[in-house]
């Protein structure tokens, strides 16, 4: 197990289309130890979900939370290869983003608010499963990640892109539709 260093906006490997993982490999050794990696490093920086590429490793595979269990635990779901389908364009969530890879930063994104996702697990079995709200939006941040796009890349007005003690002070950071995702 190891926290591993995590890339910051500037750095290439956040840029990059990232590999597809055979899924074959998923149950072996190098796979699962980066998954192991990737959910200690997420800990560490209490981020809701971690990218390989964050981590300098340029494959299709994610770490996204947002939901909870029936007690409330936050639960994380790991995605491998994932591919996304937006169910309905028109209906979108705002919210602040932020993102490992952009220490100390907030943004608005609005993105779709419901997706549906097709995505190999940490065990190597194919999932398919529906998201709506928070969730969705965690697992869009992840994915986007994938394709070497960053949310900073989806702010349509700048004045609401900000450090985030400004952003706590002067923006709508704690508002009932702004709720803060940081992955
Ligand atoms: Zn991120």
């Amino acid at each position: 197990m190891a926290i591993l260093k995590v890339a910051r906006m500037g750095h290439p490997v956040l840029r990059q289309q990232c590999h597809a993982i055979d899924p074959q490999q998923i149950t072996g050794p190098a796979v699962q130890g980066l998954i192991r990696d990737m959910f200690e490093t997420m800990a560490e920086y209490s981020g809701v979900g971690l990218a390989a590429p964050q981590v300098h490793q340029p494959v299709r595979l994610a770490i996204a939370g947002g939901e909870a269990d029936e007690e409330g635990h936050p639960e994380f779901r790991v995605l491998i290869n994932p591919e996304i389908t937006v169910l309905d364009d028109a209906d979108r969530l705002g919210m602040y983003e932020g993102c490992l890879s952009v220490p100390g930063m907030r943004g608005w994104v609005e993105r779709p608010a419901s997706v549906e996702v097709k995505a190999y697990d940490e065990k190597g079995e194919l999932q398919e499963f529906a998201l709506e709200g928070f969730p969705a939006v965690v697992i869009q941040h992840e994915c986007d990640h994938l394709d070497g796009v960053l949310y900073v890349d989806r702010i349509e007005d700048m004045t609401k892109f900000a450090f985030e003690p400004e952003a706590e002070r002067f923006l709508d950071l704690a508002g009932e539709e702004a709720a803060a995702e940081e992955g």
